[in-house]
């Protein structure tokens, strides 16, 4: 198909062929005919699909066919609604006059009130700030003809749903406007809470069965947390990757493996909720354009950033949310590449492992370090101590709404049925991390590798000193 036979018109089109798009993705070509018809759409479609485009292209054609639309995309991060501006920007070139405002927390308010007293054709924001304009009475939602919600999931996660239900109970009632839903990850719950908001929706799932996307490569390394940045270094030393994203559950922790790369001679950056706007948009600036190789996040970059090119995705904590196990590794192989992601199962976060597997449908190779030919190498970091992030950003970062005080609340519980229960206190997890983890190691050990090989390599210090102490030997 082309993207002509969608029966889009020349002025949205115009973007499209300026980026050198030859045709429409699956995502693309499933959806518009629906969304383009006017009709709700809750659309589930793996990360880098192209799913920011349907609903631009959609939103462009409905102002093309009548001036007074105005439309509202609500996204979970701050990088991410600047993205989805700098898309609209670019992708609505042949559209004259076209508004496009974005609002969100963390900077001052003077440009965003220009822009919201001007008048947007099109408003992106995150949740905070959007609420803010609402609540005094700078942004009429009455006005919005169409809605997007992208990351939708997440938009209906506990720390923000009452944002959300805030928003919707100000619009124009769910007959009078089209509704669109986005994510990766749409659990029934979510669809099922989503529906009460919107108007008979279409749901539309492209290739529900590949949850991940098969041309990232995804391998796993069981290692304690004590040598979990050794191996990173033999890690980044063998793959030597132009660019990679290392994901850390905590701010400190993504504080300590930057400091450290960087002490070994890397162009690391940390990224993080709880630093200035300003330097996160900047940081991540000199991170997609080249000047940092390695950027070291917490979830806050999880969701649907575009890294062009994204070689390698290191999960150096498994995620809590499994579903956010998708999401991290798919900043990799977008729009048809291929990547690589690496998760290091250590004994503090390996409970987080299972309900993965489950979610994705498929056991994560394991690799081995000597078996897949790592070297140690030297730690030029090793003993110095690194400041933690400040007291009250050392809690577990999350993507959340703006300045939220809620943050606490968006822990997300894995499936029922899994063995490891999340009710159970982070310290019983550890203490019962390291049984776990033997116990992964053992059941992996028989289809994986060969037993006999442990004694041997056990002798070197380094690496396989895990097993010697998980073993007990
Ligand atoms: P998603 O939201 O599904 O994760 P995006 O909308 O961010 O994915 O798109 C991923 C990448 O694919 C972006 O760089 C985007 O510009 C590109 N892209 C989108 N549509 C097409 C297309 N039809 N042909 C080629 N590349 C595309
Ligand atoms: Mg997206």
């Amino acid at each position: 198909m082309d993207f002509n036979d969608l029966g889009l018109s020349a002025k949205s089109l115009a973007g499209v062929v300026e980026h050198g798009f030859e045709r429409p993705t699956e995502v693309q070509e499933k959806v518009l005919p629906i969304s383009l018809s006017g009709k709700d759409v809750m659309v589930q479609s793996k990360t880098g699909s192209g799913k920011t485009l349907v609903f631009l292209l959609t939103i462009f054609e409905r102002y093309l066919k009548d001036n007074s639309s105005k439309a509202l995309i609500v996204a979970p991060t701050r990088e991410l609604a600047v993205q989805i501006e700098e898309d609209a920007i670019s992708f609505s070139k042949g559209i004259e006059g076209y508004q496009i405002g974005c609002f969100y927390g963390g900077v001052g308010y003077s440009k965003q009130l220009e822009e919201v007293k001007e008048g947007v054709n099109l408003a992106v924001g995150t949740p905070g700030r959007l609420l803010d304009f609402l609540l005094s009475g700078k942004l009429d939602f009455k006005a919005f003809d169409i809605v997007v919600l992208d990351e939708a999931d997440r938009m209906f996660d506990m720390g923000f749903y009452p944002d959300i239900e805030k928003m919707f109970s100000r619009m124009r009632a769910r007959e009078e406007r089209q509704t669109m839903l986005f994510s990766a990850t749409l659990s029934m719950k979510v669809r099922n809470l989503a529906w009460t908001f919107m108007n008979e929706p279409e749901e539309i799932e492209v290739r529900p069965e590949e949850v991940t996307v098969k041309e990232i490569t995804q391998e796993l390394f069981h290692i304690t947390k004590d040598e979990k940045f050794p191996l990173l270094l033999s890690l980044l030393k063998k793959i030597n990757p132009q660019s990679a994203i290392i994901f850390t559950n905590t701010k400190d922790g993504a504080v300590e493996v930057a400091m450290r790369l960087k002490l070994n001679g890397y162009r690391a950056s940390y990224l993080m909720g709880d630093m200035q706007q300003s330097k996160r948009l900047k940081t991540l600036d000199a991170f997609k354009d080249g000047r940092i190789t390695i950027l070291v996040a917490t979830d806050v970059a999880a969701r649907g950033l575009q890294i062009d090119d994204l070689e390698l995705v290191v999960n150096y904590d498994i995620p809590e949310d499994y579903e956010n196990y998708v999401h991290r590794i798919g900043r990799t192989a977008r729009a048809g590449k291929s990547g690589k992601a690496v998760t290091l199962a250590d004994e503090t976060y390996i409970y987080g492992l299972e309900p993965i597997e489950e979610f994705i449908h498929m056991k994560i190779p394991v690799l081995w370090p000597d078996e897949c030919g790592l070297e140690e190498v030297e730690d030029k970091s090793s003993g110095i101590k690194i400041k933690k992030a400040k007291a009250e950003s050392r809690k577990t970062d999350r993507p959340s709404r703006d300045r939220s005080k809620r943050s606490q609340g968006t822990r997300k519980s894995a499936p029922k049925n899994r063995k490891s229960s999340p009710d159970r206190t982070k310290k019983a997890h550890k203490a019962s991390g390291k049984e776990l983890l033997k116990k992964e190691v053992e059941g992996k050990n028989v289809k994986r590798i060969n037993l006999n090989s442990i004694p041997q390599t056990e002798e070197k210090k380094g690496f396989f000193s895990f097993i010697k102490r998980i073993f007990g030997k």
